[in-house]
């Protein structure tokens, strides 16, 4: 009698151990549309739908403070000659902005706006603006346009930001920031190409986050610890005129689209808004400046296709990419130190 009473104690527990392992890992998801994109947020465990919740309010207040085209952000009032606090949020990404226009050497640029609105990009009237139009716009362009007066910043009238380079990641890591207050230890997010996770998979583990490839299917697998995953791709944002294809990411020397024979590269690193910034920079630059970029200053790895098919990938990146089965003709070029 004793002996089947241990059991059933033994047994009750075992069930106990499993539904709270159960409610532990139970997975919460949470879609909504902000910054341009389709945001989806995964959260697992207890504190999820609290923790999804700021996470999306945070998300949110980011966008309304760096949002270009909403009049009463606080970037938008910056672009329309109001001083803006430095040590608002919105200062403190512009002031990350310029360190990573400097870092880039100018790949990186958040002053092309003037251009950018030109194209239509952020509005949808596209259009294709003659090389007479860039040069004289292109004036207007330029981070010597901003200035800092005492604890303000500034812009020069005609002069207009634009962080849609590494807002996506800068959200990506408040949302993030978020979901550990909440309690939140597993979660991934994803900002439209901009992948955020927060602690171990569920059950324990990297993460394993599909890239997407031009034509909608998988490019490949990274698989990542806590961390960003971040896209920038050709195929995100374009239009077409007489067969030729213009799309939304800029060559600041020339206030066109970047042709640098990149058709998407994917950078991974503990920041999303580094991650993102450094997507489009690695695509202004193109394969080789990317390359001799990431040796010389040892920032972070990326994944890159080119125009040919081909991929390059960093070697500390190169065993923690799998290449999809139906690419597996492509081209890999590790890229080494
Ligand atoms: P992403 O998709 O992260 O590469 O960012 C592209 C967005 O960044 C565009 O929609 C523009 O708002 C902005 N942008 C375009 N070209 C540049 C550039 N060279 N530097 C910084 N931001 C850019
Ligand atoms: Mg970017």
């Amino acid at each position: 009698m004793k002996k089947y009473f241990f059991g059933a104690v033994v047994l009750l527990a075992a069930a106990l151990l499993f539904l709270r392992h159960r409610e532990n890992w139970k997975r919460h998801e949470l879609s909504f549309f902000a910054m341009d994109t389709p945001v989806t947020l995964t959260a697992y465990g207890p504190a999820a739908p609290r923790g999804l919740r700021d996470a999306e309010d945070a998300v949110r207040k980011i966008e309304r403070e760096l949002s270009v085209t909403m009049p009463t952000s606080a970037v938008a009032r910056l672009n329309t000659g109001e001083t803006l606090p430095a040590a608002s949020a919105a200062g403190r990404a512009i002031t990350a902005a310029l360190e990573l226009c400097a870092e880039t050497d100018g790949a990186f640029d958040p002053t092309l706006y003037p251009a950018l609105r030109a194209w239509g990009f952020t509005t949808g009237e596209y259009r294709v603006p003659s090389r007479d139009e860039l040069t004289e716009l292109l004036k207007q362009c330029g981070v010597r346009h901003l200035r800092r007066e005492g604890g303000s910043l500034r812009l020069e009238a005609g002069a207009m930001i634009d962080l849609g380079g590494l807002g996506k990641g800068l959200a990506s890591d408040v949302a993030a920031q978020a979901l550990k207050d909440a309690g939140v230890e597993s979660a991934v997010l994803n900002l439209g190409g901009n992948v955020r996770t927060l602690g171990a998979r569920p059950g324990g583990g990297r993460w394993r986050i599909g890239v997407r490839a031009p034509e909608g299917d998988l490019l490949g697998v990274i698989e990542t610890d806590e961390g960003a995953v971040v896209t920038s791709g050709n195929y995100e944002r374009f239009f077409e005129r007489d067969g030729v294809r213009y799309w939304h990411i800029l060559d600041p020397q020339t206030g066109e689209p970047a042709r640098s024979r990149v058709v998407s590269v994917t950078v991974c690193g503990p920041n999303g808004e580094r991650c993102d910034a450094l997507s489009t920079a690695y695509f202004v630059m193109g394969p080789q400046k990317a390359a001799a970029f990431w040796k010389e200053r040892g920032s972070e790895s990326f994944v890159m296709l080119t125009d040919n098919g081909d991929l390059l990938a960093c070697e500390d990146l190169a065993g923690r990419f799998t290449v999809d089965k139906e690419r597996k003709n492509a081209k890999v070029t590790v890229i080494r130190r």
